[in-house]
This record gives C-alpha cells, sequence and structure tokens, in this order.
C-alpha cells in the first residue's frame, strides 16, 4: 500500500539523464519515492492526487535567504547597500527577539511554501529559534548564525552569543528530523569581521564536519577595500584562512576575479546568486556564464526580502537565465533547463543534500511541486523547462511536499497557521519600526 499516488501528470526528474516522463505515476511511501514510470502503477494508495494538466518537478533550494527579515520587507527600499545596512537593517535588527525571528521565518516558510521551495539555507541570528521554526515548519533547513565583529581586541569567541548558539543548535538540532535540519558554520562576511575570528569559525567547521555559509564580494566597494587592507581579494585572503576548507556556500560573488574564480572551482564552492537582491541593491551583475564555463557550481538564491523583496524562487530562475543573455548578447547562455538546475541539483548539492533531494527518482525524498499548467500564462506547453523557467510564477505552484507531507496544497498550510502569523506581525510592528 502506498501512501500517495500521483497520476497523469508530467515529470521533469532533473535526473543525470534528463528525463521527462509523461502521463507518468509518482508512487510514495515512507517519504521516499517507491515508483516513478509512465507505466501505470498497479499498487492501492491511501490517497491518490489526479496531476493531470499538472508538470511535477523537484521542490526548489534557496540556497541564500535571511528568512527572518520577512518582518522587513518593503521597509528599507531603494538604497545602497551600506546604506541600506548599518542605517536601517542593523538598527531593527538589534531590536530582534527569538520570537520575532521565530514568527519572521513562519511568514518566510510559509511564502516559500506556497512558491515551491522545500529546502533554504539560511543565515541570521537567534538560531535556537531559527531551528525551532524550521523544525515546526517541515522544511528543511541548513541554518546558521552569522558571525561578525568589528574589533578583535573586544572579540573572545567562546564568550560570544553566536559561539553559545551555535553549540546549542549543535547539541539540539543538528541532525534532527534524520538530517532535515543541519547547523551550518557562518562568517557573515570578510568586511564584518576578520582574520582571527575567520579561524576560529572554520576550526569549529571542519571538527563537527559543518558546511560554511558566508557572502562574498556582494559589492564593489567591499571588494576594493579588503584588496586595500590586505593587499588580496576577498576570496584570496578567507581561503587563506581556511574559511573555504568544508564545503562552502559562498553568496553574490558578484566583483570575483578571474583568478578568485579558479579559486572557487579547486575549493569546490558553490556560489549562490542572487540576481533580484544583486539588482535591487545596485551590486551589479555576477559572471555566472563563466563561473559555470570555468566549472564553478552555481546555485540560487532570494537574499533576504528586505532586499528583494519576496522568495518566488522562479523569478530568480527566470532572471539568472536572461541577465547573462542580455549582457553577453549571446541567447544561448543559460538555457532553461540549467537555469532549473541550480534551483534543484546544484542547490542540493550545495547543502550536502544531493542524495535525497533535487531530482525526482525512486529511492530520493518525495520532495516535489505540482505546478497547474491549466492557466492563461502557462498554455501551451511545447516544453516543460521552458514553461517552468520562463513563464511560470511561484503562485502557479499547487502543491508542495516535503518527505510525502503536504505541507501546502491549493492555499491551505499544513504546519503553518497563517491567521495567527498575521496576527503576530500586527503586535510586532510598532516595537521594531516605530520605537
Ligand atoms: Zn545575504
Amino acid at each position: 500500500m502506498l501512501d500517495t499516488l500521483i497520476k497523469n501528470c508530467t515529470v521533469l526528474t532533473m535526473d543525470d539523464d534528463k528525463h521527462l516522463l509523461k502521463n507518468a505515476c509518482i508512487g510514495i511511501r515512507g517519504g521516499k519515492i517507491v515508483y516513478l514510470s509512465e507505466t501505470p502503477c498497479g499498487e492501492e494508495s491511501k490517497r491518490t492526487i489526479d496531476g493531470t494538466g499538472k508538470n511535477a518537478m523537484p521542490g526548489l533550494v534557496n540556497t541564500h535567504s535571511h528568512a527572518a527579515m520577512a518582518l522587513m520587507r518593503g521597509y528599507a527600499d531603494d538604497y545602497n547597500l551600506q546604506t541600506w545596512l548599518y542605517d536601517y537593517i542593523f538598527p531593527v535588527e538589534a531590536k530582534l527577539t527569538g520570537d520575532d525571528i521565530y514568527l519572521g521565518m513562519q511568514l518566510a516558510m510559509a511564502e516559500m511554501l506556497s512558491t515551491g521551495t522545500v529546502s533554504m539555507t539560511d543565515m541570521y541570528m537567534h538560531l535556537p529559534s531559527m531551528a525551532q521554526s524550521v523544525q515546526d515548519a517541515g522544511l528543511y533547513g541548513n541554518l546558521s548564525n552569522a558571525a561578525m565583529a568589528f574589533d578583535p581586541a573586544a572579540y573572545d569567541y567562546v564568550t560570544d552569543k553566536v559561539t553559545k548558539q551555535n553549540l546549542e543548535v549543535l547539541e539540539r538540532f543538528h541532525g534532527a528530523d534524520d538530517g532535515r535540519i543541519r547547523l551550518d558554520a557562518s562568517v557573515h562576511a570578510e568586511y564584518t569581521s576578520f582574520p582571527g575570528l575567520w579561524e576560529k569559525l572554520s576550526s569549529f567547521a571542519r571538527e563537527n564536519r559543518l558546511n560554511m555559509h558566508i557572502h562574498l564580494s556582494e559589492t564593489e566597494k567591499e571588494h576594493r577595500e579588503c584588496i586595500e587592507k590586505y593587499g588580496k581579494t576577498p576570496a584570496a585572503v578567507l581561503a587563506e584562512h581556511g574559511v573555504f576548507d568544508v564545503r562552502t556556500t559562498a553568496a553574490h560573488c558578484v566583483w570575483v576575479s578571474d583568478e578568485d574564480i579558479d579559486l572557487l572551482r579547486e575549493k569546490n564552492v558553490t556560489v549562490a546568486h542572487n540576481p533580484v537582491s544583486n539588482l535591487k541593491l545596485g551590486s551589479g551583475v555576477a559572471p555566472i556564464a563563466k563561473m559555470l564555463e570555468r566549472g564553478v557550481r552555481v546555485s540560487l538564491g532570494t537574499d533576504g526580502v528586505c532586499s528583494n523583496n519576496n522568495h518566488d524562487l522562479f523569478e530568480e530562475i527566470k532572471l539568472a537565465a536572461l541577465l547573462q543573455k542580455g549582457f553577453s548578447g549571446d541567447p544561448r547562455q543559460i538555457p532553461a533547463y540549467q537555469a532549473l538546475y541550480m534551483a534543484t541539483r546544484a542547490g542540493a548539492y550545495a547543502q550536502g543534500r544531493e542524495d535525497s533531494i533535487g531530482q525526482l527518482a525512486p529511492g530520493y525524498d518525495a520532495s516535489l511541486i505540482l505546478i497547474d499548467t491549466a492557466r492563461p500564462n502557462l498554455q501551451p506547453v511545447h516544453h516543460p523547462a521552458s514553461t517552468l523557467a520562463y513563464s511560470a510564477h511561484g503562485s502557479d505552484v499547487c502543491l508542495t511536499m516535503v518527505r510525502g507531507r503536504v505541507l501546502y496544497e491549493n492555499g491551505v498550510f499544513s504546519t503553518i497557521d497563517l491567521e495567527r502569523v498575521y496576527h503576530g506581525l500586527s503586535s510586532v510592528m510598532d516595537r521594531l519600526f516605530r520605537a
């Protein structure tokens, strides 16, 4: 007996052979895909979903977010990164409590689920509250606390709040629910810390076999000032201090040099490309076509919604492809399938989840989305990959499943009480933004 059987759907598997199945059946049991074929499945199932007119694909992976910043959606638009961060974001962040973080993440995860994202690599603060929130909502999370300190003389790794929270989450949540929740180590960025901190966090990651998450060469100013300070690029100086010695996700990489790109490939770093955020903050366009050509893995992220202003990865998929075509004058750059690959397989690898998510195949987790193509913006469907990469919006997702569990279906969430989230928002706005 299956738990769920999805019948008659078109399946973009994203597997190594790029299988596209028509009128296919997906059989799910114990949270895993146990049957996937165009041949009808004879087994009985507790629930059967009619997939007629629907496309199934792997759930999307958002490899760079600050989910709880959903609280600040639309709060500080149209500033450059430095002004935005120091004059608007840091002052609000100083007021955030663990409960605020939990609330902001619930809001963000509701949006992610309703637009097809099943897994996030999230860097922020109040890490235990982040972990509790993801535990409750049912998504996968690679969660980290952004280590940041400006004065080496005043920094004590052992007593630092980030260290204490990292150790708490390592103990209480890391590996929870069969690895659904993972702790990553994080250095916020080169320009918000110093070599002593980088070395401590790198050792922590190595000793506990954690991934690393960092912002890298996001702005021209950051990149130039690092060279003035250290005589080296951010990538070079961070590599020298061991930051890339574990599986690393480096967000942005807009201003990296050719040597940096080679270094990222040698260190097997995944570049999390955030085209909407980079454009909105006026940071530039990351040379991802060049990176891919040189063998660097590129995944996608939304960044926080205060610089986006949503978590819809379908926007990032389309924009990632269009920007490279537009800037190079070569429309063959980043074809539709490659853009979808960045949002699925590449993201799964970046998170260390390449054996469980990112593609649909027997043995993989049943973590998938259904897109209803019976909509004017999606008809007719000549090539499903083109439809999904260039025509679909996150709002075309009608069902999001994680490990066989339906977390979102046609506007209804099974793990998040949206009314409660909205009520919570109205009660924190004055304290955070008007006090
Ligand atoms: Zn970021």
